[in-house]
């Protein structure tokens, strides 16, 4: 068993044989910023200062090469080989996490499957033990060949023991595959809670941005602002290819009703002048927030979705003013890397 201390913070923690530096961080209640668990987004990028280390988990993509010859390791695929000092970087210092309920396994029994259009479908389970979690936050199932797959909560904590997700369906998915084999009863295992995207109380104004399944925290987190009786004013964008393909349209027009000052903008990539439901607009969210926000320097901003979409709004955002340690974005990559695409 090896021992970890964080600098600045003089925290201490065991890292168990076989168990990544950031899944022992986050058993001992130790918040670190950090995002997809699987060597992708790079969000737990720390500094070894002392000890021996196996990072060849790591892609070698995640790091570029100088930062890593100067001690930079991703916590979620790098194991202890001794004790370790390592320097943490809260993206620069800016952000001190909030206290966090430290993950821990449940058991789901599957109470409902809905397709909501071809590609997404809602999955609700009732868990054996009630989940502490903050809105926003996502689970991993834990699949029966040791795949962990990550899902981020639709349900915002005032639903007890019973969660909902929205599920992308992916050609040849592993998670995918399960989710066609559900019936009511199933019995499915996962852990939670993880991540770090939440409301900030910070009192500025809210820029949420999400396309497709995107929307599950984002959901979660406007129900759970509405249920604490947010006052902040709130512009959500959301991005879908047509009106078919709008999801929770009913759930977001109730939001509207409890949350003070909250206004809902569909995008439609694919939509026409013509048949735009309320509000919406047509061509991408980018599109919308470069026409409506002239200066971001005022708001706080959340991302969920794709990556692509992530960095695109966030680069948006940042040229118009906001800085980037108010961009809180969960990108939802893939746990895999997508295979080759064939000539
Ligand atoms: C923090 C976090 C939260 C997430 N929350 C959600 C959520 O609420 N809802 C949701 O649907 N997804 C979410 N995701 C994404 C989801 O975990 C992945 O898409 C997952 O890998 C899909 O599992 P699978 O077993 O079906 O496909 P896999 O077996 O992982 O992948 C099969 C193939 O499809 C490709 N692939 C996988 N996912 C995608 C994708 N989204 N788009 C295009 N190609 C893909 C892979 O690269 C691979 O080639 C989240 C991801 C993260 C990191």
């Amino acid at each position: 068993m090896a021992r970890v201390t964080l600098v600045p913070t003089g925290e201490e923690f065991p890292v168990g044989e076989g168990e990544d530096i950031l899944t022992a961080a986050l058993h001992h209640g130790v918040n670190l910023q950090y995002g997809c668990r699987h060597g992708n987004c790079s969000s737990c990028k720390h500094w070894l200062l002392e000890g021996d280390v196996d990072d060849s988990a790591a892609s070698v993509y995640a790091i570029p090469r100088d930062e890593r010859e100067d001690g930079a390791i991703l916590l979620c695929c790098t194991f202890a080989k001794s004790d370790l000092v390592i320097e943490i970087d809260q993206h620069g210092g800016v952000e001190t996490l909030p206290p966090m309920t430290p993950p821990s396994p449940r058991r789901a029994t599957v109470l409902g499957l809905r397709s909501l259009t071809p590609g997404l479908v809602e999955l609700r389970v009732a868990l054996d033990e009630p989940l502490s979690f903050r809105a926003g936050q996502y689970a991993e199932f834990t699949l029966d060949g040791g795949e962990r797959r990550s899902y981020s909560l639709l349900s915002p904590p005032s639903s007890g023991s019973e969660l909902t997700f929205c599920v992308k369906r992916v050609p040849n998915g592993v998670f995918s595959a399960v989710l066609d084999g559900l019936e009511l009863g199933s019995e499915l295992h996962l852990e939670a809670p993880f991540g770090t995207m939440f409301l900030r109380e910070s009192g500025r104004p809210v820029i949420a941005v999400g396309i497709g399944s995107g929307i599950a925290p984002l959901l979660s987190m406007l129900s759970d602002a509405a249920d604490q009786n947010c006052e902040v004013p709130i512009r959500f964008y959301y991005g879908a290819r047509s009106s078919g393909d709008l999801v929770y349209v009913e759930e977001l027009a109730e939001l509207a009703t409890r949350l003070k000052d909250f206004q809902f903008i569909p995008c439609l990539s694919q939509g026409t002048a013509e048949a735009l439901p309320p509000n919406g607009r047509t061509g991408r969210v980018t599109r919308a927030i470069a026409e409506d926000i002239r200066d971001a320097s005022l708001y706080d901003a959340y991302l969920c979705g794709a990556p692509e979409m992530c960095d695109a709004v966030g680069r948006l955002l940042e040229a118009k003013g906001l800085p980037g340690a108010r961009i809180h974005a969960d990108k939802f990559y893939p746990a895999v890397e997508s295979a080759p695409v064939s000539a």
